[in-house]
């Protein structure tokens, strides 16, 4: 039997995942999620990581 797994192409790391959350039609994968939540504000990494949810709202906002 055919085993049905959808993987998604995570925006942030760029690798195929099964699990993994969406916001709007961004798909963030188990571990960048993680990683975005550990991130602290003063990291060169959370910016990276607002700046690409700053365009997921940006893209949702004109379509
Ligand atoms: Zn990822």
């Amino acid at each position: 039997m055919e085993e049905r797994i959808t993987r998604e192409e995570c925006g942030i790391c760029h690798n195929s995942k099964k699990e993994g959350i969406h916001i709007y039609h961004f798909f963030i994968c188990q571990s960048c999620e993680r990683k975005i939540i550990e991130t602290q504000p003063e990291d060169e990494l959370y910016s990276y990581f607002v700046n690409k949810l700053k365009q997921i709202n940006k893209r949702t906002q004109y379509s």
